[in-house]
């Protein structure tokens, strides 16, 4: 198994009048923040942070802020859909650490349902999902009030036996290192089970996939 590691960041000022979204969650606060889609600003972190982790480019690349069919669209389903090209690739999340950069509203009550929210959409345990709320003690644009960042690292490893580990010779070695003590070690039957692993894998993205109907 291969693992990689990203880093994503976003930054969106306040608007009056909208809703404020983080990480999945809807927040009461007097503004939201202003943005194309629905403007949740941890979530264009972490899904630049798998995107980067995948270096498959950021999130401008598949989101265009210029595609009005993006317009006010739910972040979850940009997450999901970065999620399904990591599958195509054969990357899975493993798992995340994303910090909100907020002098107001307090996020700390929030913190448990947006780990929840990340997790499930993730299809990881709320254990491998970390969602911290820090300030930047009044410095800055952010302690000013005047809008809110995010940060996120994304761990991810590989969701599918590379090439290099379905032929030749360094076939052997990987599967040595994924079962060091298994009987069935380098058999048939072994690599069959690890993939079908990969197939319910890829069939997850696919259901990942759907929501995002363009
Ligand atoms: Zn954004």
């Amino acid at each position: 198994m291969v693992a990689r590691t990203g880093i994503g960041f976003d930054a969106h000022r306040f608007e009056k009048g909208r809703p404020l979204r983080l990480a999945g969650v809807t927040i009461s606060h007097d503004r939201g923040l202003s943005g194309h889609s629905d403007a949740d600003v941890a979530l264009h972190a972490l899904a630049d942070a798998l995107l980067g982790a995948a270096a498959l480019g950021d999130l401008g690349k598949f989101f265009p802020s210029s595609d009005r069919r993006l317009a006010g669209i739910d972040s979850r389903k940009i997450v999901a859909k970065v999620v399904a090209i990591l599958g195509d690739s054969g990357w899975r999340p493993d798992s995340i650490d994303i910090s909100i950069i907020a002098q107001e509203p307090r996020l700390q009550p929030h913190v448990s349902e947006m780990r929840k929210q990340v997790a499930d959409l993730l299809g990881l345990s709320v254990s491998s999902v970390s969602v911290k709320a820090t300030t930047t003690d009044f410095l800055g644009a952010v302690g000013r009030g005047e809008g809110i960042a995010a940060l996120a690292v994304a761990n991810i490893v590989t969701s599918l036996p590379s090439k290099r580990e379905s032929t030749g010779k360094s076939v052997q070695s990987a599967r040595i290192r994924k079962e060091p003590s298994g009987s069935g070690a380098g058999t048939k039957a072994s690599r069959t089970k690890v993939q079908a692993k990969a197939v319910s894998r890829r069939k997850r993205s696919r259901v990942l996939k759907k929501p995002f109907a363009r």
